[in-house]
């Protein structure tokens, strides 16, 4: 054990009781997450909010996004608090709990940062969770395959400047045809981002898309 951890135990999010280094809840606490125990189905909740703004293939979420949920706090921990490692258990919880087997993906991606919002950040919060999937499922993933043009995101409004600045919003840095990618996002919201990102992937060649989020709000 290091010095560190004695001074400054890991604390679950939930209630504070002292945990193992490597989780981020502790084991009373982890039936408080609402998982959202979604297949990869063409048919369920979050395919269907896909499917009204691009063609998806199957689409899964891992968690249900409440405000003032757990899955909320360790998102945002993972985002904003400098807590990384947490993309490693989320894929564990992921493998655990999603079937892969009937999806097949030629590949993984991840949504990209812009670099400027990437170096503030220190790291993209989506690759340490798709490269554990990777790793564990035997599918090459991708950080780079699409590129974020802009930095500041794109709000919801939706006037004629902001439907151009969305278009926009991501290039492809390689074509890629003939693949089927596995898009990876932490939480779908309006699902504008993803929409954006997918659009990039099916106009610039015969490509399929399916979308794995850690939530779904
Ligand atoms: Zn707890």
């Amino acid at each position: 054990m290091f010095l560190v951890d004695l001074l400054f135990p890991n604390r679950c999010l939930a209630c504070s009781r002292i945990t193992e280094p490597d989780e981020v809840v502790c084991n009373l606490c982890f039936d408080q997450i609402h998982f959202t125990h979604f297949k990869f189905s063409a048919s369920n909740l979050l395919t269907e909010r896909c499917r009204l703004l691009f063609p998806v293939d199957k689409a899964c979420a891992l968690m249900e996004f409440e405000e003032e949920s757990l899955s909320q706090k360790i998102i945002h921990q993972l985002k904003y608090g400098r807590r990384e490692k947490i993309g490693k258990i989320l894929a564990n919880w992921t493998i655990e709990r999603v079937d892969f087997a009937d999806l097949k993906p030629d590949m993984l991606i991840t949504v990209p940062l812009h670099q400027k919002k990437l170096k503030e950040r220190g790291y993209n919060q989506l690759h340490l969770f798709a490269d554990t999937l990777s790793e564990q499922l035997k599918i090459p993933c991708s950080h780079t395959l699409i590129k974020r043009n802009f930095y500041k995101k794109a709000q919801a409004k939706k006037n004629k400047a902001q439907r151009n600045f969305n278009e926009n919003l991501f290039s492809n840095t390689q074509r890629i045809t003939g693949k089927h990618v596995l898009i990876v996002d932490d939480v779908l919201t309006t699902g504008n981002t993803m929409s954006a990102v997918a659009w990039e992937l099916l106009k610039s060649g015969n490509n399929k898309v399916s979308v794995l989020v850690m939530a779904m709000d």
